[in-house]
């Protein structure tokens, strides 16, 4: 991939790593404060247990995401940013424009997607 596009993508990638970072932070905040805030009430209580779970989801799922922005910054410094892990054929540009930090093309997502790899 030409030096030019990989610095596009390594741009969006560190923007993303940041938003990421905020979020991840974020939730953690918002888990504490629903601890501050809950009160003997049963109800409050559920409530308090199921915003927990519902922000401990969505920071997992930010830390994976996060796990793999980090993943393709090293690739891009190794220098073999785009390329799939599996087939090694380069990645699709439209796979990289929605997901920047792909690790697979799109042949190979699908059969991941699929449990076949
Ligand atoms: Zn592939």
């Amino acid at each position: 991939m030409d030096k030019k596009k990989v610095e596009v993508y390594r741009k969006r990638l560190l923007e993303k790593r940041d938003e990421l970072l905020q979020k991840v932070s974020q939730s953690d905040q918002d888990g504490r404060e629903a601890d501050e805030e809950a009160t003997q009430d049963v109800a409050d209580k559920a409530a308090n247990a199921y915003t927990k779970e519902f922000l401990f989801h969505q920071s997992n799922d930010n830390r994976q995401i996060l796990a793999l922005v980090n993943e393709a910054l090293d690739r891009i410094k190794e220098g073999t940013y785009g390329v799939c892990l599996e087939c090694h054929e380069e990645v699709q540009a439209k796979r990289l424009e929605a997901v920047p930090w792909a690790r697979h093309c799109i042949e190979c997502q699908a059969k991941q997607d699929q449990g076949l790899l």
